[in-house]
């Protein structure tokens, strides 16, 4: 019998992580591997930001800081919410995390009971199903339709709620669709919510600088449900900051503190260079995201120029973010040229990864096994390259 818990055994790899793992055993082996299975900017971090790490180090900032986050950073953070999102926080409402995953994760901790329902619109980003999880929660899956960009409505969220519901869950602009929702959208998933006030729900805006289509939208922002929203954000994507590990999230005091409470337990406040690098990211404002968003535009409709050429693929346009999400299961029940079906997006992902030597990501982490993420975070001539040999490996399946 094995040693680990059931909760350790019932707990799934992140399938972008095991993608990626694989991705760098074919690398090691001195192949040509294109890497878009990562939801990582291939920018470095704005050099104002470094520098302010540097100086971080030699003004002996490397003790414990208090583990909601330091004050100046809660401040700003404060800040950035009121210029960017006319959201009025005050910084005990502020928990600064080991990214926006920790602070997701604070929050469905502090949130969930076992036997408690976790509405999560889908398709969704991969940790959510197993973080419900581990807090005891159900995860109901509700699925927006191709139509709708995967978009869930209103009408959709109100048949799924029920007695049991405690929590609902989404990004905007989504991992893995790139699906933003608009002011009317939100609007009315803000007016069912208002219906059902035992219903919380996790906003998760880490994309929110990568949007094509111009207006954030913040679930908060809506005055009904506004006591009742965590907001997450972080410093990953808009700020190119992956490694250093730097997301918080917004909530009413109660929770917040709650939120706190579970970190304090778990990992203390986060790294304290990271931290007066974020404050400084903040203070520079969002001019650098602005230049990436740029490239990440350029980048998306190259790449949808060569997608909508590929027989089979259902692309939606993203709205924000760095990924396409195309639905594939036009390739189910072909055959690779070696004899190998391909059955399923994992059986297919594999066969790129093989063949054509791009690594993506099988849809059914995300809760759609008809589909598939690339991510569009990579230089230019590596996308053309990249999506020409998956159009060419396509056409050999029999
Ligand atoms: N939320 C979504 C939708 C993401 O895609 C990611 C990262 O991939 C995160 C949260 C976590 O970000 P962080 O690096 O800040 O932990």
């Amino acid at each position: 019998v094995s040693p680990l818990s059931a909760r350790a055994q019932a707990m799934q790899e992140s399938a972008t992580i095991a993608m990626a793992k694989k991705c760098r055993e074919l690398i090691a082996k001195g192949l040509d591997v294109i890497n878009l299975s990562f939801g990582e900017p291939d920018f470095q971090t704005p050099q104002y930001i470094k520098d302010a790490a540097k100086q971080a180090l030699d003004d002996g900032y490397t003790f414990y800081t208090p583990v909601p986050g330091i004050p100046e950073l809660r401040q700003a953070i404060c800040d950035k919410f009121r210029r960017d999102n006319q959201l009025d926080f005050q910084p005990n409402q502020i928990v600064v995390s080991t990214g926006a995953k920790q602070a997701l994760a604070n929050a469905v901790l502090s949130l969930v009971n076992p036997g408690e329902e976790v509405i999560v619109f889908s398709p969704y980003w991969v940790s959510y199903e197993e973080m419900v999880k581990l807090a005891g929660g159900t995860t109901i899956e509700l699925r927006g339709t191709l139509e709708n960009e995967y978009k869930v409505t209103a009408a959709q969220l109100e048949a799924a709620i029920t007695e049991r519901t405690k929590l609902v869950m989404y990004s905007s602009p989504c991992n893995p669709t790139g699906a933003v929702f608009s002011r009317e959208e939100l609007g009315t998933i803000a007016g069912v919510l208002a219906r059902h006030p035992q219903v919380y729900a996790l906003a998760d805006e880490i994309y929110e600088y990568i949007n094509f289509v111009g207006e954030h939208v913040s679930l908060a922002q809506f005055p009904e449900v506004r006591d009742r929203v965590i907001t997450v954000n972080g410093f990953s994507k808009g700020y190119a900051m992956t490694g250093w590990r730097l997301g918080y999230l917004a909530a009413r005091p109660d929770i917040a503190y709650a939120c706190e409470k579970m970190q304090s337990q778990i990992t203390s406040g986060t790294c304290s260079i990271s931290q007066r690098a974020g404050l400084a990211a903040l203070r520079g404002g969002r001019s650098s995201a602005d230049e990436m968003v740029e490239a990440y535009r350029r980048r998306r409709d190259l790449v949808l120029d060569i997608v909508r050429d590929i027989p089979g693929f259902k692309t939606p346009t993203p709205s924000g973010a760095f990924y396409i999400f195309p639905e594939v299961s036009a390739y189910f029940g072909r055959t690779a040229p070696d004899g190998r079906p391909i059955s399923n997006a994992m059986d297919l992902a594999l066969y790129l990864l093989n063949d054509a030597l791009v690594s993506a990501v099988s849809g059914e982490a995300f809760g759609a096994p008809e589909c598939m993420r690339f991510s569009t975070a990579a230089a230019d001539d590596q996308l053309v390259e990249a999506f020409r040999r998956v159009k060419e490996s396509l056409a050999k399946l029999n």
